[in-house]
């Protein structure tokens, strides 16, 4: 094995470009998808399974869809628990249920290795230019340790607490984008129903109190349609709301607020655009309010972020 290889599992969207911005600084990796023709796009290693990543690799990342499966990659019978040894580190920077994270870092635990969670925040266009930001649960000093891999990949890493930490804190994030998401695309929709010019429309809102997020660094583009493709699908926005219901339940905090981007990502499955990105809750809104675009059809494009 070599101290320098790292193993990376799930190269999609986020882990595709992650991986090419390691593999650019100079960091060998081997990578594992069920579809190898991603490993080889993002410029890594094809490995055969995910034994052979684990045995190559002192330090292993996740990017996968979900809990469900993190869970089946880490305890499946050809698994992370099944090959691991004493001393590895495997990161997951999936967006993950906390309770899940930290069910698998005391099995991790058991073993000697370091289970550590890191949610990641940026989108696609962070991700291209190695600029994510980290939110971390683990131990601190592997966290530390961990230096080298972050570098290329975040432009700030932030240490939340113990194990389930940085999963908690992305989960709270990432409501907090699909409440502004899913209320901006409302408002556009509005906007070009009141026939207000919508470049003009977001000058106001950028210079007003109902800034955010989607006013700032999404909408500009949907309005010339460009729904900025790449970035976390309508279906993975939907599990990040139901993820932040189940933590604040556990929580026992009264969730008042998740009702709209529950049905609005929702409906944006249901009308057929959930594998699309997020920023299409905005068609969808349009759909069911008489077939409106925010641009001129003609001009959509499938432009990365
Ligand atoms: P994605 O669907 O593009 O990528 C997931 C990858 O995992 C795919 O390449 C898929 O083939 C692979 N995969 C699925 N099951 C596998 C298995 N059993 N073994 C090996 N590989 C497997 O998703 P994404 O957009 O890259 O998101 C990954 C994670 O990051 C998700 O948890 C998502 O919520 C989170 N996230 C995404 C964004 C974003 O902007 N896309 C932002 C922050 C966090």
């Amino acid at each position: 094995m070599d101290n320098t290889t790292l193993g990376f599992i799930g190269l999609g969207n986020m882990g595709g470009r992650m991986t090419r911005c390691l593999v650019d600084a100079g960091l060998k990796v081997l990578g594992y998808d069920t579809d190898p023709g991603r490993v080889r796009a993002a410029g890594a290693t094809v490995a055969g399974s995910i034994a052979e990543v684990v045995s190559e690799s002192a330090v292993v990342l996740l990017s996968l869809p979900d809990s469900k499966v993190v869970e089946a990659v880490v305890e499946g019978p050809h698994g992370l628990l099944a090959h691991c040894r004493q001393g590895q580190i495997v990161v997951d920077l999936s967006t993950a249920a906390a309770s899940s994270t930290m069910r698998l870092h005391g099995l991790f635990a058991e073993r000697g290795v370091q289970y550590v969670d890191a949610g990641i925040s940026g989108g696609a266009a962070a991700a291209q230019k190695g600029a994510l930001t980290l939110m971390v649960g683990g131990d601190a000093a592997t966290v530390d340790a961990l230096a080298w891999v972050f570098k290329p990949i975040a432009s700030k890493v932030f240490l939340m607490g113990e194990s389930g930490a940085g999963h908690t804190t992305k989960l709270l994030n990432n409501f907090l984008n699909a409440v502004s998401l899913a209320a901006t695309a409302e408002v556009m929709v509005a906007g070009k129903k009141a026939g207000l010019d919508l470049h003009r429309l977001l000058d106001v809102l950028n210079a007003s109190s109902g800034v955010n997020f989607a006013t700032l660094n999404r909408f500009p583009h949907i309005v010339d349609g460009n729904y900025l493709e790449g970035g976390l699908t309508g279906k993975l926005m939907s599990k990040d709301v139901v993820l932040y219901l189940d933590r604040v339940r556990e929580l026992g905090v009264a969730s008042l607020n998740a009702s709209g981007p529950l049905a609005s990502f929702g409906l944006q499955t249901a009308l057929g655009y959930g594998d699309l990105i997020s920023n299409r809750v905005v068609d969808a809104i349009g759909d069911m309010s008489g077939g409106v675009r925010l641009h001129d059809t003609a001009n959509t494009t499938g432009e990365k972020a």
